[in-house]
């Protein structure tokens, strides 16, 4: 394990938020987590920085998840388990699992970040969330200084949510995710997004297979979101919106326009996006930050923003959004 003393943290998170850190340590194995679990305990885990924003000018420790293996550890007639580091790179692990004709992650194809982190906000996108491939994970608990593993139940995930964002929240670290995946013959592929679809008929593909839906999806979501490493952000700031049905009715009598997913009987979903386009934030600049001009969802750092520029903004949007509607934006994204 590497230990650097006195670092800026510029290029650990993909806001690109200039902090500092007393002392960074680089995480290379589960025994490094066994051997370093005091230091740890007290640190900030850190995998790619792609869902976090940093607020203050100095950190005391950080720890910077580099654990990277990949391997299949268990084989039947339709589908594998993968067992993977959890400071392996998300999108490469997506690349490797199609390289081996394995299906089930293609829909999450070019989300930033490493594996062990998708379990902490169940990631999501296109259709599909890690929950549908999860099978369970290792778990230093800091409580007993010992692995135990978790079964995907035991994970808690929910929308963007887990157990580890709640009682499990700073009380361990992920080591280990295993995954199952789909070989060939076997796979199911999702396209029911229109964009998908709009991008697959462009390119005449009527069946596509897991490579071609993992290209769409890449496509789409280069057309639609700024890419980090030229422009700082944590992609969607804010969770959708989970609405009462009575509390739609009832905008709908004035924002008759307003989209919606039903959730169940009772609830809805509404896109943040909408709400905060309606309240004129699409665009807009704050200094050296602002939302940005395609997707006012996210919210951009034009360069050398901090993180109380952000969070300046965030709670400006938070404001307009419950004056207009009542809702109460939550952010997606962990503040530190
Ligand atoms: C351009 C862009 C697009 C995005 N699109 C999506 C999307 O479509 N869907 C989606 O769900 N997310 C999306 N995200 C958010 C983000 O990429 C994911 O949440 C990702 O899983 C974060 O991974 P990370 O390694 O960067 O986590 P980090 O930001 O480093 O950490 C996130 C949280 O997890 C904790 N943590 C990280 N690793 C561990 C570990 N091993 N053990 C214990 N705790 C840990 C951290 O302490 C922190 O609280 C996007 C982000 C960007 C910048």
């Amino acid at each position: 394990m590497m230990i650097q003393q006195g670092i800026s943290l510029q290029e650990y998170n993909t806001f690109g938020i200039d902090a500092q850190c007393n002392t960074a340590l680089f995480i290379e194995s589960k025994d490094d987590v066994h051997n370093h679990r005091h230091a740890l305990s007290k640190a900030i885990i850190l995998g790619g920085g792609s869902n976090i924003l940093l607020t203050k000018s100095q950190y005391d420790i950080v720890a910077i998840n580099q654990i990277s293996h990949i391997e299949i550890c268990k084989e039947n007639r339709e589908d594998v388990i993968v067992s993977i580091g959890s400071g392996k790179n998300w999108h490469e692990t997506v690349l490797w699992a199609i390289d081996h004709h394995l299906g089930g992650i293609e829909n999450l194809s070019l989300i930033p970040g490493t594996v062990g982190a998708g379990p902490i906000q169940n990631i999501g996108a296109y259709g599909c969330e890690l929950k549908d491939v999860l099978v369970g994970l290792d778990f230093y608990d800091f409580d007993l200084q010992a692995w135990r593993y978790m079964s995907v139940s035991d994970c808690h995930l929910g929308y963007r949510d887990s157990i580890f964002k709640h009682e499990l929240k700073n009380k361990g670290f992920i080591g280990t995710v295993y995954l199952r995946l789909t070989k060939e013959g076997y796979h199911q592929v999702n396209t029911q997004y229109s964009a998908l679809q709009s991008y697959l008929s462009e390119k005449n593909i009527d069946i596509p297979n897991i490579e071609e839906v993992s290209n769409a999806v890449i496509a789409v979501r280069q057309s639609k979101l700024p890419n980090w490493k030229e422009l700082g952000n944590a992609g969607s700031f804010f969770k959708n919106p989970v609405i009462h049905c009575h509390q739609l009715q009832h905008l709908q009598e004035d924002y008759p326009k307003i989209p919606s997913y039903p959730i169940d009987t009772q609830t809805a979903k509404v896109p943040a996006a909408w709400l905060i386009q309606e309240c004129g934030f699409k665009g807009v600049k704050r200094g050296a930050v602002g939302c940005y001009k395609y997707q006012p969802l996210v919210i951009v750092n034009h360069g050398g923003g901090s993180g109380e520029d952000v969070i300046n903004l965030k709670n400006e949007i938070q404001i307009a959004v419950y004056d207009r509607f009542q809702i109460q934006l939550q952010p997606e994204v962990t503040i530190l």
